[in-house]
């Protein structure tokens, strides 16, 4: 049996992994950082359009959601879930949820914790789109902390292939508020000129992610998903330079790798698609397939950074960001979201797709079976359904797990006749 223990780590080929590793420690320490110095923190949704304003008004912005990963990495989450269990949070709620509800009342004031403790917040943007676990999480937080100044964002949840003009320009709306009440709020004042250049810098992060998932579609594929934590970028750092110097070091090393053919195995045989969030706990599952000559070559979660940004309009550029980039992965309607699995597994060459029927996450977890029947129909692709959970650990059976992957993987190699 290998790699389905419930806390095993993945194995990393780009040596980008190790920078990562350090990419990640800096933005928690500038995180901590800003509060000794007065700088305000700002604790936010991620995908929402207002990183860049966070950056560019020198405000510090802390992504909740990006720490219950960190959290699980760690090794940390159990106990944060046995404090929100405590206080009356289901375990069937969203891992991230209890997670970071969790933290907030309980190891991010008792003990240290790697990379902790969180700074508080002075401010929180309290979405009003997003999935409805999202909005929870805020809403608890301006109950925990009381003296930080809440901006409530207000959204309309539109499908991606839904939004008109009016959408945008509420949004634009909105944009405008929110730089309004940053600088009200602390003193600070937009330089417009320097917002352009944040959202130059998050276009290039995208540019750049779009070229880096694009080598994927090469066969044998670079990189797998077990490398996909190199996201954490374009969840904290969207916008600054840091971002862009990390992902061109990332596209230099995958293109090398592309150009001399050198694959994650050393003999790929099937190509396999990932839909719905890993398992943070347990990176390493996605390593188990390797010992079975599959390689994850693609997954639903890495569209969510495929967005281009005007940034000689800035505002608009925003706005547009802050209405597509969640329904990107969560708010999609089932729809589009079948066309997205479809239109991935034919641009990568899929053979198989594993579906991950997350117990956290309904909103992504919605329309699997639809995405299982049309692959099949569509391009004659098969895929499985494993039980599982993207943060807690106890929703995950590692016999199961192999009762149903075993058999299938078996089922592949036969097709591509390379038993
Ligand atoms: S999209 Fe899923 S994982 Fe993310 S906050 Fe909502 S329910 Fe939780």
């Amino acid at each position: 049996m290998a790699n389905t223990d419930k806390s095993g780590k993945s194995k990393k080929r780009l040596a980008a992994a190790k920078e990562l590793n350090r990419v990640v420690t800096e933005h928690y320490m500038a995180c901590a950082r800003a509060k000794s110095e007065g700088k305000p923190v700002g604790w936010m949704p991620p995908m929402n359009g207002a990183i860049e304003i966070f950056y560019a008004l020198d405000l510090q912005p802390l992504f909740p959601e990006n720490w219950s990963p960190v959290c699980a990495a760690f090794g940390l989450a159990p106990r944060n879930f046995e404090v929100a269990e405590s206080l009356g949070y289901s375990r069937d709620l969203c891992g991230y949820l209890r997670n970071i509800i969790g933290y907030v009342h309980g190891p991010m004031m008792e003990e240290s914790t790697p990379l902790g403790p969180l700074p508080e917040p002075d401010i929180l943007v309290s979405p009003g789109g997003g999935c409805v676990p999202v909005m929870k999480i805020f809403h608890a937080l301006e109950r925990r902390f009381p003296d930080a100044r809440v901006f409530k964002a207000d959204l309309p949840q539109v499908a991606v292939e839904d939004i008109r003009e009016h959408h945008i320009e509420y949004a634009i709306s909105e944009i405008s508020r929110l730089i309004k009440f940053l600088t009200e709020t602390t003193g600070r004042k937009m330089d417009y000129d320097r917002l352009k250049e944040v959202v130059r810098l998050s276009d290039q992060a995208c540019a750049l992610w779009d070229e880096i998932m694009t080598y994927r579609r090469h066969v044998p594929t670079p990189f797998s998903a077990a490398e996909i934590g190199i996201m954490f970028v374009m969840v904290t750092l969207q916008g600054t330079q840091t971002a862009v110097d990390f992902l061109t070091s990332v596209r230099d090393e995958v293109k090398h790798r592309t150009e001399a053919g050198i694959g994650v195995i050393g003999d790929e045989k099937i190509r396999l698609f990932w839909d719905n969030i890993p398992l943070w706990y347990n990176m390493g599952l996605f390593n188990y397939f390797e010992n079975l000559g599959g390689v994850f070559v693609a997954e639903t979660y890495s569209a969510a950074w495929s967005l281009r940004l005007d940034a000689d309009r800035p505002i608009e550029a925003l706005a547009i960001k802050s209405l597509m980039s969640y329904p990107l992965v969560s708010c999609v309607s089932v729809k589009k979201r079948v066309e997205k699995v479809v239109d991935a597994c034919r641009a990568y060459a899929i053979d198989g797709a594993v579906l991950h029927r997350n117990k956290s996450c309904a909103p992504i977890t919605l329309g699997q079976m639809d995405i299982k029947r049309a692959l099949e129909r569509e391009l004659g692709i098969p895929s499985v359904i494993i039980d599982a959970d993207h943060m807690d650990a106890r929703n995950f059976s590692a016999a199961q797990f192999q009762a149903r992957v075993d058999p299938f993987m078996e089922l592949l190699l036969e097709r591509k006749g390379t038993r």
